[in-house]
């Protein structure tokens, strides 16, 4: 089945508003296994929008459009959308009803604008909002569907979930099973190259994801029932992990970086500790965000200034002067006096320059060291991340996760570790 997305409203076409919904939109339909070639962006314009989609009823089986459901005057999606397949509006009781519960709720007045909202085309479903006010429709004709949906994407999405998903899953009958593989440590090209022979792949679908620090592949399996499914997604799956191998930390879709680092650690008994200089507690945070994190973590540093370096992780007042914070020098003192200070079995420790100022030719923006020590062996590693100070200390945070996990593995391997 075809599916094409449109997206109603000016201000997503002036760049206003961030398009969230088309890549929601797109993701979950290729997960469906609906195939989508086009999508498109229309300013409240009646004609304009009649035009697109009528071009997207020549070309596809099923229209998604979102946006313009609203009360007032340019909220144009659903009168357009019933145009073009002419069906008549009528009024929808039981919306009407919706509209008032959820207006007596708020404690709000009603407006007579808002009663457009319960008009609905002629025998379309109607699906209930339950976060505002616009029903979202679908309406079926000559073998062509249209589903209307509200802009907010928290209406948009409970909407798609829990009556579009449904929906769609009925109409096509088959079932679709993924699963996600997660890597670290290598880059999304990295990966494409080692999986060319896959991606044209039909049944499975194999597809990467870049998440900052993070590349997922998932695969994807359509079949008559889950049992099928899920026979032609598991040997993908295992070559994947052999491929891969140590960059995979996961295959649960639910399991984060952190997590599978916390359980990596607990599983050898080891404890950790954090000396954060640009990171800043972040690689902390990510840690205690893991339920049972306590069994490993006990404390951590946050030492932003050389004196609190010096003070707190025994960093030499001549390693900072002849070498600089940002170091693999200090890198290396800091986590290896984190380790004494702490009697923590691993550390981990991040100087660098987030930036905007502060860089050099010699030490630009985005230079970060990531110094790991694992029972008195220190491992250092120099990375250069790009962007504003936020994604470089995002990325430090997330590649400080991997090289810890990393040298873990090492660790216990005996192959590398210094
Ligand atoms: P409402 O009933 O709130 O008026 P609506 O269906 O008319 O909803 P719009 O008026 O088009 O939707 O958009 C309302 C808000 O929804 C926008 O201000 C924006 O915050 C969000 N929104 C709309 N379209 C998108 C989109 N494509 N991606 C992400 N957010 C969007």
């Amino acid at each position: 089945m075809v599916v094409e997305l449109i997206s109603v409203g000016t201000e997503v076409l002036l760049g206003n508003i961030v398009n969230t919904n088309a890549a929601y939109l797109a993701e979950r339909c290729a997960y469906l296994g609906l195939s989508c070639y086009y999508q498109s962006v229309v300013g409240d314009n009646a004609e304009r929008l009649l035009g697109t989609i009528n071009t997207a009823l020549s070309r596809a089986d099923m229209i998604i459009l979102c946006g313009g459901l609203g009360p007032t005057e340019d909220d144009i999606t659903k009168e357009t959308a019933a145009k073009a397949l002419s069906l008549e509006l009528e009024m929808h009781e039981q919306s009407k009803e919706r509209i008032q519960a959820y207006f007596d709720k708020k404690g709000l007045k009603i407006a007579d604008s808002n009663w457009k909202q319960a008009m609905i085309p002629k025998d379309a479903i109607v699906l209930p909002n339950d976060n505002g006010t616009a029903p979202g429709v679908i309406m079926e004709k000559n073998g062509k569907t249209v589903i209307l949906l509200p802009g907010p994407p928290n209406e948009l999405i409970p909407m798609f979930e829990d009556s579009v998903a449904p929906y769609i899953m009925e109409k096509s009958s088959a079932i679709i099973y993924s699963q996600v593989v997660k890597l670290c440590g290598i880059g999304e090209s990295a990966v494409e190259d080692q999986i060319k022979d896959m991606v044209g792949n039909s049944n499975p679908t194999v597809a990467t994801y870049a998440k900052t620090g993070e590349v997922h592949i998932r695969v994807t399996a359509k079949a008559d029932d889950e049992k099928e499914a899920k026979k032609l997604v598991k040997p993908i799956v295992k070559e994947l992990k052999s491929r891969f191998s140590l960059y995979v930390y996961t295959s649960n879709a639910e399991v984060s970086l952190e997590a599978a680092t916390v359980e990596l650690l607990e599983k050898n008994g080891l404890t950790i500790t954090t000396a954060e200089s640009c990171t800043g507690g972040m690689v902390a945070s990510r840690i205690i965000n893991v339920p049972g994190a306590s069994e490993i973590y006990k404390e951590g540093f946050v030492t932003y200034s050389n004196k609190a370096k010096k003070l707190r992780l025994n960093v030499k007042k001549a390693t900072l002067s002849k070498y600089g914070a940002v170091s693999e020098q200090t890198a290396k003192e800091m986590s290896k006096g984190a380790c004494i200070n702490t009697k923590a079995d691993v550390s981990i420790a991040t100087t660098g320059i987030a930036g905007p100022d502060g860089g050099s030719e010699e030490k630009p923006v985005g230079l970060v060291y990531i110094s790991c020590t694992i029972c008195g062996k220190t491992k250092v590693k120099e990375c250069h991340f790009s962007g504003n100070r936020m994604k470089i200390r995002e990325a430090a945070t997330t590649e400080a996760l991997t090289f810890l996990r990393m040298c873990v593995l090492e660790y216990y391997s005996e192959k590398h570790f210094a």
